[in-house]
């Protein structure tokens, strides 16, 4: 174990976790980032980001040229950095101890960015063309199939407000759901099939996703009977998968002891959890829009409040 007290200890090198280094670091705070892989979290994933603000380009850039120069901003202020897997911690007292498997680290404050992770659709093929035609989230990535034809899959009340947002764009939007009938209230279901744009398909599924590196071929299977039939899709036409994201992969070992709501953490508006010197920022915590931008504003805030937290005890 290392003997080592750091001020801070950041769990997760995603967005939320860089900004908490950047301003802890440059808070003159002792840190340690923990990452169990490659810096950025879920934004690596994206082949253009072009809502985070200062982004002027027409094209965006990638999740990678996003990230890159935040780690190096975190390295700048001193930030430790150390690739574990931490899978038990104890968070209670004074000094809190995160085990992975590689060693043991304390710190007299956590703030745990662990994110999210995307439900995904679940069809052949799907990973081939994340980025490439498919996507998961309407606030990001509406805008890249502007005036194209738009597949949302998913027939709850959350797909149901993302395809109507989706619609906005699409030439002519397809709703996929694999049950019999939309589980979305009555007024919603009502603006869904009075949209023009809108066609919905029941007791359908998404089989497998076909093309030459772009999504141009959606095999779709009936529920009832096992058919299955193949789309021709433009090659820049696209396939929002809509069941959300979860919280839980990420938060199994905080589960009895931090209070949670369905698999996320709960903060207040400072990031603290409900233990003093632990706090959660970014897509692990309870929050209304999960994106990069408030990821890395929740980092930032928790990160004055550890040096907050500290100066009171010194
Ligand atoms: C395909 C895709 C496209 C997106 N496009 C956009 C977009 O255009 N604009 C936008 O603003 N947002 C976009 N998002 C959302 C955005 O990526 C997230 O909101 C953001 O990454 C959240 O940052 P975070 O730091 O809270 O969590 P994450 O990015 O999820 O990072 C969490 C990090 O914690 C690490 N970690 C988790 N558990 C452990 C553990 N036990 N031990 C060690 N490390 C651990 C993970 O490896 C990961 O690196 C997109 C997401 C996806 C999936």
């Amino acid at each position: 174990m290392e003997n080592k007290i750091y001020d801070v200890i950041i769990l997760g090198g995603g967005p939320a976790g860089l900004a908490a280094g950047i301003y802890a670091g440059r808070a003159k705070l002792s840190v340690l980032i923990i990452e169990k892989g490659a810096d950025g979290g879920q934004i690596i994933l994206t082949h253009e980001i072009e809502n985070y603000p200062g982004q002027p380009k027409v094209e965006g850039m990638s999740g990678q040229e996003l990230i890159a120069p935040m780690s190096e901003q975190c390295m700048k202020f001193g930030c430790r950095r150390v690739g574990d897997t931490i899978s038990a911690c104890e968070l209670e007292g004074d000094v809190k101890k995160l085990v992975g498997s590689r060693g043991e680290y304390l710190g007299r404050t956590v703030i745990l960015c662990t994110g999210a992770m995307t439900r995904f659709i679940g069809c052949e093929h799907e990973a081939d063309f994340v980025g490439r035609g498919v996507s998961y989230c309407a606030v990001c990535d509406a805008n890249f199939f502007n005036g194209l034809e738009i597949y949302t899959v998913g027939g709850n009340a959350i797909a149901a407000e993302e395809a109507l947002y989706l619609s906005k764009f699409a030439k002519k939007l397809t709703v996929l759901h694999k049950g019999p009938a939309l589980t979305v209230p009555a007024d919603v279901k009502k603006e869904l099939e009075e949209n023009p744009k809108i066609d919905i398909l029941l007791n359908t599924e998404v089989a497998d996703l076909g093309g030459d590196g772009i999504l141009s071929e959606i095999v779709l299977r009936d529920t009832v009977t096992g058919e299955l039939t193949t789309r021709e899709a433009d090659p820049a036409d696209g396939m929002f998968g809509l069941f959300g994201f979860t919280g839980r992969k990420t938060t199994g070992m905080f589960e009895g002891v931090l209070d949670m709501e369905n698999g996320y953490i709960k903060t207040n508006d400072k990031m603290e959890t409900n233990i003093p010197g632990v706090y959660a920022a970014g897509d692990v915590r309870v929050t209304p829009l999960r994106q990069v931008v408030t990821a890395c504003a929740d980092g930032a805030v928790a990160a004055m409040q550890c040096e907050k937290y500290l100066s009171k005890r010194r």
